[in-house]
């Protein structure tokens, strides 16, 4: 079977861990203090490690003080959790469209939908392309937003030559098992901003003030303040050891990933019927590989019939304004999502596929279009 995704793990991460368990510390300690340094190195910018995406995201939205009556947009055509971290706050998830050749925010649509009550917006870098910060910065800059970037996708892209997270408002990385490096599950909150990474430090240990300080000292608080809504949201030092190791061959895991995707663009281009969304991968490391499918093509028999032939593929993803919980939120049609998102498919795309299994999944195609 290849795999739609998965992680690619080997001696390194496995000698890591049982140092970790050998020390028979396992909750947050040393080494998540040392991942932390390790990813300020990489970022050049203040990072506080947590234990998913999602958890980044919320913690984000939280220390911007986003609450209840407050609205957020964001494109529908994202990952569930995007929408789950919004309305975790009390917050209300404003779906607006994309550019249909992008897969971007559609910035006229978010300008229509502002409100009084718009408090920020969160752009999606989907597959791990950012491809209008400067437009979204000026829009946030132009009507008083602040900038949650969702760049679970984009562990390692970059815009105009610059690293995603390394400038910008607040930067969330996703590290679960599938994204471009893991640390099992995890995640973390990236920013230039003091007073929000001292909120997000304090609310992932349940908001004892100064707990984060020092419990990457091994010690912790016994005399302390809550001042703040808190989470248990923190990583543990079983996951960093995995995240350290994995950001280590970040630049490998990159390159094998940008080979691999130019190595389908070029297989498909003979085929009728089946679109690369993304054709140039010099600058970004792509997380997911997505085609658009012609419409006269049933999308459940594609995937059904490739499974069938031993290829695992995914749809990215069901627009969330037509989840009944979002739809109750608030309710809105988007037309370009509605027809883009039933054609696209995400083929295989992780580190451990060799050129042969590009070329099958290729061949399968080929087989399988009329
Ligand atoms: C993976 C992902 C997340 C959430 O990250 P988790 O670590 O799984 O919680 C958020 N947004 C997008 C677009 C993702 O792909």
């Amino acid at each position: 079977m290849i795999r739609l995704s998965k992680s690619s793990l080997d001696s390194r991460e496995k000698d890591a861990v049982c140092r970790i368990l050998d020390s028979e510390f396992l909750g947050m300690g040393k080494e998540v203090g040392h991942f932390e340094s390790d990813l300020k190195n990489f970022f050049q910018r203040e990072v506080v490690c947590v234990a998913s995406g999602t958890a980044a995201l919320h913690l984000a939205l939280q220390a911007l003080d986003i609450k209840r009556g407050d609205e957020v947009l964001i494109q529908s055509l994202t990952y569930v959790a995007s929408f789950q971290a919004i309305a975790a706050t009390g917050a209300t998830p404003v779906p607006c469209d994309v550019n249909p050749s992008t897969l971007c925010i559609n910035l006229s649509d978010a300008k229509k939908k502002l409100s009084n009550r718009t408090r920020a917006i969160m752009p999606i870098h989907y597959a791990g392309k950012p491809q209008q910060m400067s437009e979204i910065m000026k829009f946030a800059k132009d009507n008083g937003l602040r900038i949650i970037e969702d760049s679970a996708h984009a562990f390692g892209s970059y815009y105009k030559g610059k690293k995603v997270g390394s400038f910008g408002d607040i930067t969330c990385f996703s590290f679960d098992g599938i994204k471009n490096i893991t640390s099992g599950e995890g995640g973390c909150v990236v920013s230039n901003d003091e007073a929000i990474i001292q909120k997000v430090k304090d609310a992932r240990l349940l908001g004892v003030q100064g707990d984060s300080e020092n419990r990457v000292k091994r010690s912790r608080s016994w005399q302390f303040d809550v001042a703040a809504l808190g989470w248990r949201y923190h990583m543990s030092d079983i996951m960093a050891a995995i995240g350290r190791v994995q950001l280590q061959k970040h630049d490998t895991f990159s390159e094998i990933r940008k080979r691999a995707s130019q190595q389908y663009t070029q297989h498909l281009k003979e085929i009728d019927g089946i679109y690369p969304i993304f054709k140039n991968f010099t600058d970004w490391t792509p997380h997911i590989y997505p085609v658009k499918i012609s419409e006269h093509l049933d999308r459940e028999t594609f995937r059904k019939k490739l499974l069938e032939m031993g290829v695992e593929t995914g749809f990215h993803y069901l627009p969330n304004h037509l989840h009944s919980y979002f739809q109750k939120l608030y309710p809105t049609a988007l037309p370009n999502t509605e027809q883009i998102a039933c054609q696209l498919v995400s083929l295989p795309l992780h580190v451990d596929l060799n050129d042969d299994d590009l070329k099958y999944v290729c061949d399968c195609i080929r087989e399988i279009l009329p």
